[in-house]
Parts: C-alpha cells; structure tokens; sequence
C-alpha cells in the first residue's frame, strides 16, 4: 500500500504527521545526489531547501513540499521560512486547472499534453487537489499506473495531492506546492481536481486558465455537468473525440457552444469555446495548447492575468483569516454549548430563528471579547 511507504525525504521522526503519498517510480528515477540525499532531512537548513529549489534539484523540491504537507507545527515556520525565500522566483509560469468527472479522461489528457510540452523543451508539474483525500484513503494520483509515460520524462514531476484534513488545508499546500515548483523552474503547471464537486472553486482559484475535460455521455449528455462548474470554465474540451465516437463527441461540442453561447465566460474579455481531442491519439491536444497560450498572451497584454493573480492571493488570505476565526468559534465550548442550547429550543418551536441567532451572535461577541 502507498500508504505504509514512509518516503525517504520524511525528517527524521517524522511519521503519520506526513500526509503526503508516494508514486513510486516517480521519485526513484530521480538522479541523486549523494551528499544531499544522505543528509537527514531535519539537519537541513532553510538555505539549504532553497539553493536546492533554486537549483532544481527535484530531491529537495520533494523534501520542501513535504513539510508544507507536514500537519506537524513544528514544520510550519521552516515551510513557511522556504516559501518566503523562493517569493522572489516564483510566478513565471503558465497554471493551468483542469478538472471534469471521474472517467472523462483528466490523467490521460494530462499524460498526453504534458508529454507533448516536455518534447518541446518545457517542464511540466503535475499537482492534484483531492479535499477529499485522507490519510487512511489515499489519493488517485498516488497510484503509479497513473501517468507513467510523463512520470517518466525528466522533466516533468509529478506530485499527489496532499490530505490536509481540510479544504482550506489542501488549499494551502497546493498553492504553496505551485510556488516552490515554479522557483524550481518548472513552466507549466497543471493542476488537475481529483473528484467530483469539492475542489473545482478551489483549483480555479489557484490557477490562470481552468479547463473543463468532458465526454460525450449516453442520452441527455450535460446533465452531468452542473452548470456552475461550466461557468468557472475558460474552455470545454470534449475528450474521446476517436473511432466511432468522433461524430457524437462534434455534436456535443455543438451542444456546449450553444448553452456557452449564453452564459458569462469565466474571464471578462475571454469567449469561452467547447473543443475536441482525444488523449489516447493525440489529436486535438496541441489545439487546445495554443488556445491556452493565445489566452495567456491576451491576458498578459491586458494586464488581467496580473489582476486575477493579485485578487486570488488577496482572497487567500481572506479565506485563511476566515477559516481560522471559524474554527475559533467552532471551538469554543461556550458556543458550542449555546448551539445545543438553541437547536433544542428551535425543534420545540420555544424561539425563533432570529433569536436564535441573535443568542448565538451574542455568546460568539461574549467570547471573543474575553481575549
Ligand atoms: P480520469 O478519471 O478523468 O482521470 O480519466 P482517465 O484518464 O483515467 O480515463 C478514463 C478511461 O477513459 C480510461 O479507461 C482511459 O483509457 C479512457 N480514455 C481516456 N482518454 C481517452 C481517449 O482519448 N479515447 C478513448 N477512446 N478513451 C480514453
């Protein structure tokens, strides 16, 4: 099981604490460098992670992003020590979201794009978003029959999500992961939301440009779709487009050009366009590259790829502050007293729901007021 493998960058005592899963054959075929690998992790310094970011070295990129998976405190100031250091560096690269139901095909897209972009000279990242991943479950991008062509390319590297417990945990790792591997030169990232319903508002706001990979489906093709997840989109490709399905996967290109046809595009400036490709031959997939490389260049030439970057790390951090009074509030006993209190006098109709609230608001204000 990935689970019980321990990866040889965790510090030393470093256990359970370390959420992070490993692809096998993704690491290993990693060149070593002797003298940093024997190093114990915990012997590390910050200056050490980040000359060995800076420099490349996919060992310690490994390492970095290991304490920023780390639910350990004491890992926390050195992670956060690194992320600072490499700021500077960071930002350079084109962050691509790609998300789409289970079975569309995200991981062969991904293998085929991603391979294709390491030919032409570019390196590639891989990070999934799984807010449902845990310790004990594991991730889709752990098992290492995913993505073994690019898991192989040198210059590609491929990370699990991690399992921060929590969305606003996972949140955090993924966007500080993104950082580390675009000071470690990586050009392209490719984010891809593992599951369905959870992660796709939290990739689209780590990333440039958000894809929608689809299939054409039997019967009423996009009901499967929730129509809020179309409107995050900056393209709708419809994979699978091979053999005897190439017809059907046109006409659901159709479909979706219509129904986008009236709904706002995802980014102000941007027509939002369905297309077709298909993973498995190749076709299709050095398209909707260029569409995102025309995208990219149009927004860097209106300054609004520069605007989304600065309003997502300005709501990050509101999300941050927000999480944590959340569950300041969440755990205080007082107020979770009251709550028992209030849903109990709610069922037997004894207040209403105003003043229910308003009791709560009360306990919340008594309390904060106590520090
Ligand atoms: P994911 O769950 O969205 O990551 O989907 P996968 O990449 O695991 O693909 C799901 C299934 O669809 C697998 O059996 C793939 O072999 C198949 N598949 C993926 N892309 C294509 C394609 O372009 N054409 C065809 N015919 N099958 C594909």
């Amino acid at each position: 099981m990935a689970n019980s493998y321990k990866p040889e960058w965790v510090p030393e005592g470093g256990g359970a604490e370390f959420a992070s899963k490993v692809m096998n054959g993704v690491e290993d075929i990693q060149p070593k460098k002797a003298n940093i690998v024997t190093v114990k992790a915990s012997k590390l310094t910050k200056d050490d992670y980040v000359q060995g970011i800076l420099e490349g070295d996919r060992m310690l990129l490994s390492r970095a992003i290991t304490l920023i998976e780390s639910n350990a405190p004491k890992h926390f100031g050195i992670a956060q020590e690194i992320v600072q250091a490499v700021l500077p560096y960071t930002g350079k690269a084109v962050r691509v979201g790609i998300t789409g139901v289970p079975g569309a095909g995200k991981s062969s897209f991904i293998e085929t794009l991603g391979s294709n972009l390491c030919s032409q000279g570019k390196k590639v990242a891989v990070l999934a978003v799984d807010p449902s991943s845990t310790v004990s479950k594991g991730s889709i991008l752990g098992d290492k029959t995913r993505m073994e062509n690019l898991s192989r390319q040198k210059s590609a590297f491929i990370r699990p999500s991690p399992s921060g417990g929590t969305l606003g945990g996972v949140t955090r790792k993924s966007r500080e992961t993104i950082l580390l591997c675009e000071a470690a030169g990586y050009d392209t990232i490719l984010v891809e939301t593992v599951g369905v319903g959870q992660g796709e508002t939290t990739v689209r706001s780590m990333v440039d440009f958000f894809l929608l990979v689809t299939i054409t489906g039997a019967g009423d093709e996009l009901q499967g779709i929730k129509k809020g997840i179309i409107e995050l989109a900056d393209a709708i490709l419809v994979n699978k487009a091979d053999g005897n399905n190439t017809q059907r996967a046109l006409a659901t290109k159709t479909e979706y050009n219509q129904i986008l046809h009236y709904l706002r595009p995802a980014t102000e400036g941007w027509t939002t366009q369905a297309y077709t490709c298909s993973a498995h031959e190749n076709t299709g997939i050095n398209e909707i590259w260029a569409v995102i490389e025309t995208f990219i260049d149009a927004m860097n030439s209106n300054g609004r790829l520069i605007e989304r970057r600065r309003q997502q790390r300005w709501q990050w951090v509101q999300d941050m502050v927000w999480q944590h009074v959340q569950s300041y509030i969440e755990g205080n006993d007082g107020f979770q007293k009251g709550l028992q209190q209030m849903e109990n006098k709610l069922l037997t109709e004894e207040i209403t729901a105003t003043m229910a609230a308003k009791s709560l608001i009360e306990i919340v204000e008594h309390e904060l007021g106590k520090n």
